[in-house]
């Protein structure tokens, strides 16, 4: 049988793919296999896939169909990730050089599966509809020396209209409470100071596993009694599973960050019962006020969708209302796409593109404004900084995010990344916070 001994791994998407990405680079390396940067050099190619937006599709098939038409090589190439899921097999059709196609419920049988390739030189799949095993978490090759993302339930049971994730990454399975705070605990001794947990709803951790008796909030509390444990953060949430049991938490615990993704997605009841968001936008505002009263200090994110199929300019004004009421501080806003396989694929994208694009356009300099009024609100105000790394810009600086994930730049030298820094704030620029090491304690 061929002997592999390098590989290369591109990543498109989400975090929960950059976290894939790290699990199988672990389990390759485990295999013996050495990293490359350079595809070229490299005797297998892995691309870890995002269906989310059609674009995001477009680049990988775009960037998959050119090693076909250019690569004289011998390498092994895979498929991973959400496209996976969602093309499966009709992949090979379209890539006939392509040697297997393995979904997201399947990387941890990446190792089996090369060996199939290997041994019968037939091209694979693997793709199951359900995720059923424990992944190697524990040898997860990841990036980041200060920051890591642990997964704790995949899936999602939500069914939005325009949504393919229930569909390529099936129902929600959530992870047992032991095997998360094991992985906690050993980042926290490997030097890590910021979690991040993550699913595609994380807020609805447990329900799938009601004999646990741990929910979401229950996790945070036993996450929060690690010893050495510092920050916390968690990605991303649906409104309706966000409770006031998960306030009370981002209250009361000292390493849970005070920062909620909030996705709205609109501003119009008509809109978000065509989402199937299964909320109303007054409900949706009474948790918001909640959190606020609970945690005055809380900073929100969201995402938005404009465009959606049907939708008014009065409709589109409600949402356009709604960003500047609530005054997020990050706002991912998105002109609506079709994706295949999802209900909204059944309604005739019916707003021209050129209106998309301006209603989107209305947002973004509406959420500019909001950006620049709370930055400069903080002018002057010392802020606690988890020092990550130095900046790609500009390498005099340091970089890091606050409590509330704003990133912050100032001067200092390497040995304070991967600490907790006071830092006053002078100035900012676009969305980065400028400022100054200070003794100062911190404001926010
Ligand atoms: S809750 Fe999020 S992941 Fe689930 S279907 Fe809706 S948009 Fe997709």
């Amino acid at each position: 049988m061929r002997q592999l001994k390098t590989f290369y791994v591109k990543t498109y998407g989400c975090q929960m793919n950059e976290l894939d990405s790290e699990i199988m680079v672990g389990l390759l390396e485990r295999r013996g296999l050495a990293r490359c940067q350079d595809e070229t050099d490299a005797d297998l190619l892995l691309f870890n896939t995002c269906s989310i937006r059609d674009l995001a599709e477009r680049k990988v098939m775009g960037k998959l169909g050119l090693l076909g038409r250019t690569s004289k090589r011998e390498a092994i190439i895979g498929v991973t990730g959400c496209m996976a899921n969602a093309k499966k097999e009709s992949l090979f059709q379209k890539l006939p050089h392509i040697d297997f196609v393995l979904g997201t419920n399947n990387i941890h049988d990446l190792n089996h599966v090369l060996d199939e390739v290997l041994a019968t030189g037939k091209q694979t799949v693997k793709t199951d509809d359900h995720f059923a095993f424990e992944l190697d978490y524990l040898n997860a090759k990841r990036e980041d020396k200060v920051k890591a993302y642990v997964s704790i339930i995949r899936g999602c049971d939500k069914f939005c209209t325009y949504c393919v994730v229930p569909y390529t990454r099936g129902p929600e399975v959530s992870r047992t409470p032991e095997s998360i705070l094991e992985e906690c605990r050993h980042l926290v001794q490997q030097g890590y100071k910021e979690i991040t947990l993550l699913g595609q709803n994380v807020n609805s951790y447990g329900k799938d596993q009601p004999s646990w008796n741990c929910l979401f909030h229950d996790l945070l509390y036993q996450i929060d009694k690690i010893p050495g444990i510092e920050r916390v953060r968690f990605m991303t949430s649906h409104p309706v599973d966000i409770t006031r049991e998960l306030m009370e938490a981002i209250r009361d615990l000292k390493s849970l960050c005070e920062f909620v993704h909030f996705p709205l997605q609109a501003g119009s009841n008509r809109v978000l019962r065509k989402m199937h968001r299964i909320y109303t936008v007054e409900a949706y505002l009474e948790k918001v006020q909640m959190l606020r009263e609970l945690v005055p200090n809380v900073a929100l994110g969201t995402d938005i969708i404009v465009g959606f199929p049907t939708e008014t300019e009065e409709e589109f004004q409600e949402t356009y209302q709604q960003l500047k009421e609530i005054e997020y501080s990050v706002a991912f806003l998105f002109a609506y796409s079709p994706r295949k396989g999802t209900p909204a694929m059944r309604w005739r994208d019916d707003i021209p593109e050129e209106v998309k694009q301006q209603r989107l356009q209305r947002l973004m300099l509406l959420q500019d404004e909001i950006y620049a009024k709370q930055r400069g609100s903080l002018l002057g105000q010392t802020v606690e900084v988890l020092v990550e790394k130095r900046s790609f810009k500009d390498n005099r600086f340091l970089k890091g995010r606050t409590r509330c994930w704003k990133n912050v730049l100032f001067e200092g030298e390497d040995d304070l990344i991967g600490t907790l820094q006071q830092v006053e704030i002078h100035s900012f620029s676009h969305q980065t916070l400028l400022g100054k090491q200070s003794a100062k304690t911190c404001a926010a």
